[in-house]
């Protein structure tokens, strides 16, 4: 893994209080993802918010660094120097349930670097799943007149969300980038809304034209779009230009970041989306 440094940011333990949970199941939803549902008594501390693609930020600790317990983020980062702090990487809540206090979080298996990839594949029940938040961002616009989704593995807990909580008649289309057909996963969204999966077929993740092909040939519905575009940070560049330069919408109308970047840690990629060369 490239060196990083762990991650600032403006949240405080007001804004983005500190969960412990404990890992209840894990369930292999595909080759490429799996879904962890975690619960217990530190649920007590879990606000919800009303963002539909409400995300945390997961804390892994550093080994051979003598943390305090029980692990208080906050508390680390006031006093011990940053090389020390845990370091964090952003994952949806992709349901929560807070009448039976659990909540579910599908995590791509991208291979073995990396820190949370590699932790939900060999998580077992009983494990710690400390994370911050949720934060979040994004609800689908009620007034829209259809609803246009696009990602990759990464963005379909987000994107599965956002169409499941959309009304019986909203129209719209979706694009999924996968490896294969043993990667589709079951979204129940509005009959009126159309999924198209596309397949990678060995391809890396990051490294397709599919995304961006199948978005720039598509024959729009009539009406105002609401855009909801997030994955690798080379797709989304090409997506920008796309619903921008070509479609001529306007920013209120999209919302579109990179959720990760190929070749870097988050924090490196979170580093450099705040330098001119990283803004998308
Ligand atoms: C708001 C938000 C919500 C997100 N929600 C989810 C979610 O629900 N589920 C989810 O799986 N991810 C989600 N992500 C993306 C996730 O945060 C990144 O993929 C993160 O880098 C994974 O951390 P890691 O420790 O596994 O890998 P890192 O240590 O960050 O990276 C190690 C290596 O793995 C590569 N890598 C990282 N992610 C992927 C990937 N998806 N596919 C292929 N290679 C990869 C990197 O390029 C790097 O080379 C979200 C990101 C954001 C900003």
């Amino acid at each position: 893994m490239n060196a990083a440094l762990p991650s600032t940011s403006s949240a405080t333990r007001k804004t983005r209080p500190q969960v412990n949970l404990t890992v209840l199941s894990k369930e292999l939803l595909s080759p490429h993802m799996v879904r962890i549902v975690a619960g217990g008594e530190g649920f007590a501390d879990y606000e919800n918010n009303e963002h539909v693609d409400r995300y945390v930020k997961i804390v892994f600790p550093q080994p051979g660094v003598d943390y305090q317990l029980p692990l208080d983020l906050w508390a680390i980062r006031e006093t011990m120097p940053r090389e020390q702090w845990p370091h964090t990487r952003t994952y949806t809540v992709r349901w929560v349930n807070m009448e039976v206090k659990e909540l579910a979080i599908d995590f791509v298996v991208h291979g073995d670097e990396g820190l949370a990839g590699p932790w939900a594949a060999a998580a077992q029940p009983g494990d710690d799943l400390i994370f911050t938040g949720p934060g979040g961002a994004y609800s689908p616009a009620p007034d829209a007149d259809w609803h246009l989704f696009a990602g990759d593995d990464a963005a379909i807990p987000a994107i599965a969300a956002c169409v499941e909580s959309l009304s019986e008649e909203a129209r719209g289309m979706v694009f999924l980038e996968v490896d294969s057909e043993a990667d589709i996963l079951p979204i129940a969204g509005p009959p009126g809304v159309e999924l198209h999966w596309l397949f990678r077929r060995g391809v890396p993740a990051g490294s397709s034209e599919l995304l961006l092909e199948s978005l720039r040939g598509i024959e729009w519905l009539p009406g105002q779009v609401d855009v909801f575009a997030h994955g690798e940070r080379g797709y989304m560049k090409g997506l920008r230009e796309i619903f921008f330069s070509q479609r001529g919408l306007e920013r209120s109308q999209v919302s579109l970041s990179g959720y990760w970047a190929q070749g870097r840690v988050e924090e490196v990629f979170q580093a450099e989306k705040k330098l001119p060369v990283g803004k998308i």
